[in-house]
């Protein structure tokens, strides 16, 4: 049987290396050595948010996993 392909691998924490800017809003800047939520809409193109931001962008992500998968049945 084939391996399942994580679609969301590349939904992780990171620790900054430099400055980056949080993709949520300008305003928000995240400084190199802070923990952020990354991930790749497009392979290679990541997109940074800040911690204040990742609960509701995640929490988001998973309303929409379950709607999708509730329409499974
Ligand atoms: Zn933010």
């Amino acid at each position: 049987m084939a391996t399942t392909r994580n679609i969301l691998s590349s939904f992780r924490y990171e620790v900054a290396k430099a400055a980056r800017t949080c993709d949520v809003s300008s305003k928000h800047k995240i400084v190199a050595g802070e923990k952020h939520f990354a991930y790749e809409p497009v392979p290679g193109q990541r997109k940074n948010i800040c911690m204040a931001c990742a609960p509701a962008i995640i929490k988001k992500a998973q309303d929409h996993l379950a709607k999708i998968a509730s329409e499974l049945s």
